[in-house]
C-alpha cells in the first residue's frame, strides 16, 4: 500500500514521524481525509483528535490547533501541542476540565476573553480525555 511520511511537530518537540496510509483531521473548514498522492494544501487546524494509519493501524493524538501542510512527498503537522494517547496525563486533564468548567460557571459581565480562554481549555481538557480513552 502506498504512505507518505507524516511528521508531526511542535514548538517543544518531535512528536512523530511515520509513513502513513492515510491521516484525518479537523481544518478550520472541515474533515479532511488525506490519502498519498493529496493535492498540496495548508489549513489551520482546530482543537481536535487526529487520526492515522500506519502499517495497517490507526492512532490518534490530541491536537491543540496548528497547520497542517499536504506537500507532493511528506505531509506535516505543525502544532500548538500534540501528544500520543500513551503520553496523555489523564488526572491533568481531569483538573483542567475541572479548572475550565469552573471559569465558565463564573462568567460575569466582561469576561468575555476570560471566556474565550476558558472554553479553549475547555476545549483542550476534552480531546485528551477523548484520545486517552477516558470520559
Ligand atoms: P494545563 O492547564 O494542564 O497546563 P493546558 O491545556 O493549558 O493544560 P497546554 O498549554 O495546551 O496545556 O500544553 C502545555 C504543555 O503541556 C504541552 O507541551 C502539552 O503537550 C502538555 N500537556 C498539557 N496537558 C497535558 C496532559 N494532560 N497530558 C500530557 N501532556 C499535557
Amino acid at each position: 500500500m502506498s504512505t507518505t511520511r507524516l511528521e508531526i511537530v511542535t514548538p517543544r518537540r518531535l512528536v512523530l514521524v511515520a509513513d502513513v496510509e492515510m491521516v484525518i483531521a479537523r481544518g478550520t473548514e472541515g474533515e479532511l481525509g488525506i490519502l498519498p498522492q493529496h493535492a498540496p494544501l495548508v489549513t489551520p487546524l482546530e482543537v481536535a483528535p487526529l487520526k492515522l494509519r500506519a502499517g495497517g493501524k490507526w492512532e490518534e493524538l490530541a491536537v491543540s490547533g496548528g497547520y497542517l501542510e499536504v506537500m507532493p512527498n511528506r505531509i506535516t503537522v505543525l502544532a500548538n501541542t500534540a501528544e500520543r494517547a500513551g503520553e496523555i496525563d489523564v488526572a491533568r486533564a481531569r483538573s483542567a476540565r475541572e479548572r475550565a468548567e469552573e471559569r465558565k460557571k463564573g462568567r460575569r459581565e466582561g469576561e468575555e476573553i476570560d471566556m474565550a480562554r476558558a472554553e479553549a481549555a475547555l476545549k483542550r481538557a476534552i480531546t485528551r480525555l477523548r484520545v486517552a480513552g477516558e470520559k
